[in-house]
């Protein structure tokens, strides 16, 4: 009988494979065994971009850990054989966060996918750092809820959503990851395990776990999570308004706003997002009109009843084309799958397109508008808008086709243009989707070299080898300080991603 070459009978290392590498690949096999090393191509190629397609890296290897002691026994053994490593969470990122290193680590931690405790007395989820982020929720509903809630939740891991502080449609309400993480377990550059926090909210020195979270996954890698949760709202009214134009949209968020309400969730669909989701979700949103407005309040009976009027009441006085009302959880549903499906949705109507995010303070909203249709007919190339309004954390959806000569890099342009905007407007090149490789070279529109340098100087104080996640976040890496004795190129040098001053 013959036997077939299956993947994962692999040899311990690539064929050709140098010594160095084939050490440090058997190393990571005798760590998780070898059926969690990948080292074949074809099984590498998963793992070589994010949810950012337009970036790709092949790694050296990727390991799956199982366990906190795992995962530092791996970053110690790539520390020990000086190669920069990478985590992974569900790899949905957009920014090119978890992209890979050449010739690095890719330590991916979807095999720590266990919530290991729910302390509903104390309000307090203990969780591995692959656990998706809906999964919190469906463990301590209907009572609770974990407020976060990235479109990608059903995917996304909660230590992904730590690495980049993650938000969501509710956040305007509720606040950000960093307002629900407590506790942390962390494993640092050389393979250390250190606790930041622990269940209490407040502690006292400087805020570590503030400055970890948001922190890309460059100052070491959480291997164990401690979130707040909190109870669900009384009640939720929910509906979805039509407007002639994103400009009388971006009226109404303005109004409701600053007329006191505070809902749970406001989000903004244009008429070419509204024309992708219903492709995909199938609500048969009108397709005549400029934009959608989801708007969701939640809280007491009595207090989101009144309010739930008010806001009706906002959206007529601007010319609203039609308000409907979800008189049940499935309208409910449905309308939230509208507006989750906007992003892959767009695929139905683009053969690529390239996710933009960028805020800008709320006033703005309609003149940043009117501003990203003028730069769309200029670069003629579609740009659908949907975004989490009451941050003013805009989403466009730049289309393009690939297979049309320097159309990418016409939408790459086109993009770019976008972000400056914001900044000119007062905002920012990064909502919630995070800085990564794509945004970097942003960083100097909005931070000047001395908090550059501040910057730089938090990330060497976690890793003074610079391996945790190279050429990401900053826009010209540093090495952390001069080696003593005779000069010898780093590695990351070698690889341009760092270089010497
Ligand atoms: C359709 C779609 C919709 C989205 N909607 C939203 C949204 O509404 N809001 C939002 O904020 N984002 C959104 N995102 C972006 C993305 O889902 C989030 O950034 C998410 O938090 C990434 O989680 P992940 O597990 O996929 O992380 P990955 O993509 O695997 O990694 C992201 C970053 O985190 C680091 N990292 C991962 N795990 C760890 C860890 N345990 N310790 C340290 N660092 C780690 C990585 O190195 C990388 O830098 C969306 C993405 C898609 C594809």
């Amino acid at each position: 009988m013959t036997s077939h070459p299956q993947l994962g009978d692999e040899p311990a290392a690539p064929p050709g494979a140098e010594a160095p590498t084939r050490a440090l690949i058997e190393r990571l096999q005798a760590i998780v065994g070898n059926e969690h090393v990948i080292v074949h191509p074809h099984q590498l190629k998963v793992y070589e971009s994010d949810g950012l397609l337009q970036y790709a890296q092949r790694p050296r290897a990727v390991a799956l850990p199982g366990s906190t002691a795992e995962v530092s026994e791996v970053v110690r053994a790539c520390h020990e054989h000086e190669v920069p490593w990478v985590a992974r969470g569900s790899g949905s990122g957009l920014s090119g966060g978890a992209l890979p290193v050449e010739d690095g680590v890719l330590v991916s931690l979807t095999r720590m996918n266990r919530i290991l405790d729910v302390d509903l007395a104390n309000q307090r989820v203990v969780c591995q750092p692959g656990v998706t982020n809906i999964a919190i929720s469906e463990a301590v509903g209907p009572e609770f809820f974990y407020p976060p809630d990235p479109s990608s939740q059903i995917v996304c891991s909660i230590g992904g959503n730590v690495a980049e502080n993650s938000g969501g449609a509710h956040c305007f309400k509720y606040g950000f990851t960093t307002n629900y993480v407590c506790g942390l377990q962390v494993v640092l550059h050389d393979g250390t395990v250190v606790r930041l926090g622990g269940k209490e909210l407040e502690h006292p020195g400087y805020d570590v776990i503030g400055a970890f979270v948001g922190s890309e996954g460059t100052l070491g890698v959480a291997t164990e999570i401690t979130v707040r949760v909190i109870p669900s709202p009384e009640a939720v009214r929910t509906l979805v308004a039509f407007f002639p134009t994103p400009r009388a949209a971006g009226e109404v968020v303005s109004d409701i706003v600053t007329g006191g309400v505070v809902p749970g969730a406001i989000e903004m669909m244009d008429n070419l997002t509204i024309r992708a989701s219903n492709q995909m979700a199938g609500a048969g949103w009108p397709e005549d009109v400029g934009a959608a407005l989801v708007v969701e309040l939640d809280g007491a009976e009595s207090e989101c009843d009144t309010q739930f009027e008010r806001v009706q009441a906002i959206c007529s006085r601007h010319d609203a084309v039609d308000i409907q009302v979800a008189g049940s959880p499935d309208e409910r549903a449905l309308m939230w799958k509208m507006r989750k499906a906007a992003f892959p949705a767009m695929g139905r109507i683009s053969p690529h397109y390239y996710v933009q995010d960028g805020v800008i303070p709320r006033s703005k909203l309609p003149e940043v508008l009117d501003r990203i249709d003028e730069l769309a007919a200029r670069y003629g190339l579609p740009v659908g808008n949907v975004f989490h309004a009451g941050d003013g954390n805009l989403h466009p959806l730049v289309c393009y086709d690939e297979r049309v000569e320097g159309e990418a890099e016409r939408a790459e342009e086109l993009a770019g243009e976008i972000i400056v905007a914001c900044v000119e407007a007062g905002g920012s090149i990064t909502g919630e989707h995070g800085v990564g490789v794509d945004k970097k070279r942003y960083m100097s529109k909005m931070f000047s070299e001395a908090d550059l340098e501040a910057f730089q100087k938090l990330r060497c104080a976690f890793d003074p080898t610079g391996r945790t996640n190279p050429g990401k976040v900053m826009p010209t890496p540093r090495l952390c300080g001069e080696v003593p004795g005779p000069y010898r190129e780093h590695p990351l040098e070698r690889a341009g991603l760092a270089e010497r001053f």
